[in-house]
């Protein structure tokens, strides 16, 4: 049945329905509204896009909402385009390629702005951007191959696309070298392609696969927990020609990484240095309890405004380089910079934001949790001769006290840039009790953003000025926004 005809009673679960999408939701699904009433009975539907008509069965029914699995799209909507990556539809990596850029980041806009309307922000007094993105930053345009960090998975059990499947053809399925797909921890895609880091890169891990394969190294099992090869990460810096190459394996194997870096070497002499991470334990993560540095230095140099990073394999970095400056200069901008500022930089990670504003202000107090993270900021400030920085290392809830306050002086302005899960609401309270004149949050997550806004408000009188979306990474369901934010 058609969503025109459709009741919200329909839509059971196993019952193959007819819908027509009319808005993008979160996380690469768009969504449906069935019935009458207050905005219908919404129904989500991965992978469709807003204007299309669809057959979809539905595969959970909730009270409030149900979704539903598409099976075919009857009538494709506009926004559609064809994904240059042949694994799009199944992959991890990217849940929005097959929409049309400019549409992409038109919805990440609206999401960004909505989710700071709905927490009922007055926006009245604010400069709302429309949304910066794809390439905007450096002129470019360019809306792949824009991350300078991937991490490949390598898996025993290899996930086959319904398009490798049709090929008939008899697929290796105990090894996977690639990204993930969406949800699942134990089903990796052998992708061949990968159009978010470079073409260099994608050379590099066909090449990998095909020497660990020869080699008779094994991959990673997810569920038995056995087997060497687990992680490949990549390092390919926006702004210098270093290449790193970490090989995250679950035990230490001279001869094996000998021969890998013999490898490399003469395959890809573009490789400046090969790490070798050893991660013995459950989590297919890329930090492990060594790091043994095979050939090089052990670390990438990047660039970001006229300072250089220098960066180790497990060190935190913004990904997309060229994008971090475009954010960092809406948060410069917004901030409002005065020489005799002292700003105070939460969450600061490697300390990357407050580099970036010191020769603008007094003095900047960088604050975060990671201390690897806090000795590479000091380490970069050195090495820039930048010395009006002092970074802290600890918890927002413990160090945002009057001892901070005491010790570096009131700041004038804060700059925020905390987790996806925002900041805790005493943190909020804090905030709202040291009343900086200027507030910049920038935020991975419109909605804590949202949330941690309406709350410092509660506590505050501070009033929204200018509103940033910004899309950093392309065809990924991620929207970054700046907010700025003075005392009233
Ligand atoms: N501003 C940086 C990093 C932002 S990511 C940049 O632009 O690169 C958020 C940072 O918050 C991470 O580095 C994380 O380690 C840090 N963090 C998370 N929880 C924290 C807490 N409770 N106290 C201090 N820092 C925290």
């Amino acid at each position: 049945m058609p969503t025109d005809t459709l009741a919200p009673s329909d839509l059971k679960r196993g019952r193959e329905v007819e819908l027509t999408l009319t808005d993008f939701a979160d996380r690469g699904k768009s969504l449906a509204r069935v019935g009458e009433g207050d905005g219908g009975f919404v129904v989500f539907v991965a992978g469709a896009v807003p204007g299309d008509r669809v057959r979809a069965r539905v595969f959970k029914r909730k009270k409030g909402f149900a979704e539903a699995r598409l099976l075919e799209v009857l009538e494709p909507s506009e926004l559609r385009t064809e994904p240059r990556c042949e694994y799009a539809a199944s992959c991890g990596g990217c849940k929005w390629q097959h929409v049309e850029y400019p549409a992409q980041l038109a919805m990440k806009g609206e999401q960004a702005v909505s989710a700071l309307t709905r927490a009922r922000l007055d926006l009245s007094a604010a400069d709302v951007r429309p949304p910066l993105g794809g390439g905007a930053y450096d002129g470019s345009g360019g809306v792949y191959f824009y991350r300078n960090k991937m991490e490949f998975s390598f898996s025993a059990m290899r996930w086959l696309t319904d398009w490798e499947i049709a090929t008939g053809e008899e697929m290796d399925t105990d090894f996977a070298l690639g990204l993930h797909v969406p949800g699942r921890f134990d089903k990796v895609l052998d992708l061949k392609a990968c159009y978010l880091q470079s073409e260099w890169s994608a050379r590099l891990v066909n090449g990998v696969r095909a020497f660990a394969k020869a080699q008779g190294w094994s991959p990673w099992h997810p569920r038995e927990h056995t087997g060497y090869l687990r992680i490949l990460a990549l390092r390919t810096p926006g702004h210098t020609d270093d290449r790193m190459v970490n090989l995250v394996t679950s035990f230490y194997d001279e001869p094996r990484m000998a021969a890998f870096a013999d490898f490399l070497r003469a395959e890809f002499p573009e490789v400046t240095t090969l790490v070798n991470t050893i991660n013995s334990g459950v989590a297919q993560t890329a930090f492990g309890e060594a790091v043994h540095t095979v050939f090089g230095s052990g670390l990438v140099r990047d660039k970001i405004g006229p300072h250089t990073f220098e960066i180790a394999s497990n060190a935190f970095f913004q990904t997309n380089t060229v994008a971090a400056e475009g954010l960092y200069a809406v948060a410069r901008e917004f901030a409002n910079l005065q020489p005799d500022d002292v700003v105070y930089d939460l969450y600061c990670g490697a300390g990357t934001i407050s580099l970036f504003v010191a020769d603008q202000v007094k003095r900047v107090v960088g604050v975060e949790l990671v201390e690897e993270a806090v000795e590479n900021a000091r380490a970069s400030a050195e090495a820039n001769g930048v010395a009006n920085c002092t970074f802290v290392a600890g918890d927002m809830l413990e160090l945002l006290k009057p001892e901070l306050v005491e010790e570096h002086g009131r700041p004038d302005v804060l700059i925020v840039d905390p987790p996806r899960a925002g900041m805790h609401p005493k943190v909020v309270g804090q905030i709202a009790h040291l009343r900086p004149e200027r507030i910049v949050y920038v935020s991975c997550n419109p909605q804590t953003q949202a949330r941690d806004l309406a709350m410092l408000q509660e506590a505050a009188a501070y009033t929204i000025e200018a509103v940033q979306p910004v899309d950093m990474f392309p065809h990924t369901h991620h929207v970054e926004s700046v907010v700025g934010l003075r005392l009233t």
